[in-house]
């Protein structure tokens, strides 16, 4: 049994970050405070809160910004027409 594991470079990617922080781009945009983000060395995605703080973007949090997406969506558009 060959105990050799594919090593990546992520963990590499990894101390990159943890160097020199993360480079979050904006990978959608949720209202005018809160936008999505993805960090284009590693990949780790994250989202500002109500806060105004950076999480962790779990599976959870990206369903929840999808509902304040569209109801920010539809309240701007309303704003729009007047
Ligand atoms: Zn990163």
């Amino acid at each position: 049994m060959s105990n050799t594991s594919p090593k990546t470079s992520v963990s590499l990617m990894g101390v990159f970050c943890a160097t020199i922080g993360h480079h979050y781009t904006v990978t959608r945009k949720v209202t005018n405070h809160i936008n999505e983000y993805k960090c284009t060395h590693c990949g780790r995605e994250v989202t500002d809160n109500q806060s105004g703080k950076l999480e962790i973007l779990t599976q959870k949090i990206r369903e929840v910004n999808t509902n304040v997406a569209e109801f920010f969506q539809k309240r701007t558009n309303r704003v729009t027409i007047q």
